[in-house]
């Protein structure tokens, strides 16, 4: 029917307007800056790393190996990783420098699909507003650092499936192990 499209909208539109009168979910106007920007889970702005911690009081460690295939596939090659080394120059599965020029990230995700350690993640913090824009810009291990816990307040659902993953991940190691353990003959050990 002509004009089956415009009246479908217009009821939309009605239903909406009076809905919003009884629930103040439906209110699609927020009053950003008066009150806080209400994000959905999957909103995306800059990454951040990923520290678990045994207790939220505790300090936590890092997820990130430094396998630096995040850097590799950065497309505007914003993220600069050097592994730390231990006192006899052996490389360690640890970051010494983690950096991100946020200047130059354009908050695609790339960094997030390819990390294989649930490492790195996007971030919901945007009021990243600064008056130079080198230093101040580039951020380093401490900045990017945030807890596990602060992971799940943004979005919970992808911090739960991280953790299981994770968890998985461990399991199927500790039965590798175990079973490669189990068939190594005793007089090789
Ligand atoms: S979000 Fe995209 S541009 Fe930004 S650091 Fe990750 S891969 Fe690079
Ligand atoms: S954040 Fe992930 S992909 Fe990047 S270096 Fe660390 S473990 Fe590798």
């Amino acid at each position: 029917m002509l004009g089956a499209g415009i009246i479908k909208g217009l009821r939309i539109t009605a239903r909406n307007l009076i809905g919003s009168y009884h629930d103040p979910n439906r209110l699609t106007t927020q009053q950003y800056p008066e009150e806080p920007a209400r994000l959905p889970a999957n909103y995306r702005n800059f990454p951040f790393l990923v520290l678990d911690a045994p207790s939220p009081d505790e300090e936590g460690t890092l997820r990130c190996i430094a396998c630096k295939m995040c850097e590799r596939e950065c497309p505007p090659q914003c993220i600069r990783i050097e592994a730390a080394r231990d006192e006899n120059g052996k490389l360690q599965r640890r970051p010494k420098i983690f950096e991100i020029d946020i200047s130059i990230c354009m908050g695609c995700g790339i960094c997030v699909e390819v990390c294989p350690e649930y490492s790195i993640e996007m971030d919901h913090h945007f009021e990243v507003v600064e008056t130079e824009r080198h230093q101040s810009l580039l951020l380093n291990l401490q900045r990017l650092s945030k807890p596990n816990a602060y992971f799940h307040q943004i979005n919970p659902n992808k911090a739960t499936a991280s953790d299981k993953a994770i968890a998985e991940k461990k399991q199927k190691a500790a039965e590798r192990f175990a079973t490669t353990k189990a068939h190594t003959p005793k007089d090789s050990k």
